[in-house]
C-alpha cells in the first residue's frame, strides 16, 4: 500500500478527460489500492483517478459503509434534487453550495472487471456524480452556487 499525491486545483490534469480501462492489470489494482488508502488517510468519502494524476475512468468512494470501486462509470438514471455543501479533497479546506440529483443509478465495472449496478440517494448521490464528473475534467467549483467558503469543524454546521 503506498498513498498518493492528490493533485490540487491549478494542476490541469483535473481539467483532462480520463480514458477507460480496457482490461484490468497488475498495475492498475496498486492503484485502486492506493486510491483507497489515499482517500482514507484523507478523511475522503471519494477519490477520481485524475486527482491522483491517472487519466482512467476509475473512482473510488465510501460514505461509511464500505469501499465501492467504479471503473468506467455510467449514470443511468436520476432523479430528484438535493443542495447542499460539497468539498473536494482537490480544494482542500474549502466548501460550496451544489445542486445535485437526489438519486443516482450508475453502472459500472468492479475491481475485477465484473458489472455492477449501485444505487444511492442524498450523500452517495452527491459522491456518484461528484466523481464522475471528475473522469470528465469537471471540478464541483464550476457548479458551486454563490461562493466557496472555508470548512469549519463545527459539528452543528449543516
Ligand atoms: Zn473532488
Amino acid at each position: 500500500m503506498a498513498l498518493r499525491t492528490i493533485r490540487t486545483e491549478g494542476d490541469p490534469v483535473l481539467h483532462k478527460i480520463s480514458r477507460p480501462v480496457k482490461e484490468m492489470t497488475p498495475k492498475l489494482r496498486t492503484l485502486i489500492f492506493d486510491m483507497l488508502d489515499t482517500m482514507y488517510e484523507a478523511y475522503g468519502v471519494g477519490l477520481a483517478a485524475p486527482q491522483v494524476g491517472v487519466l482512467k475512468r476509475i473512482v473510488t468512494i465510501d460514505i461509511g459503509e464500505g469501499p465501492i470501486v467504479l471503473i468506467n462509470p455510467e449514470i443511468l438514471e436520476t432523479s430528484g434534487e438535493q443542495t447542499g455543501d460539497e468539498g473536494c479533497l482537490s480544494v482542500p479546506g474549502m466548501a460550496g453550495q451544489v445542486t445535485r440529483p437526489n438519486y443516482v443509478k450508475v453502472k459500472a465495472l468492479d475491481e475485477n472487471m465484473n458489472e455492477v449496478i449501485y444505487e444511492g440517494t442524498e450523500l452517495l448521490a452527491r459522491a456518484f456524480c461528484h466523481e464522475i464528473d471528475h473522469l470528465d475534467g469537471k471540478m464541483y467549483t464550476e457548479l458551486v452556487e454563490g461562493e466557496l467558503h472555508r470548512t469549519t469543524y463545527d459539528e452543528d454546521e449543516e
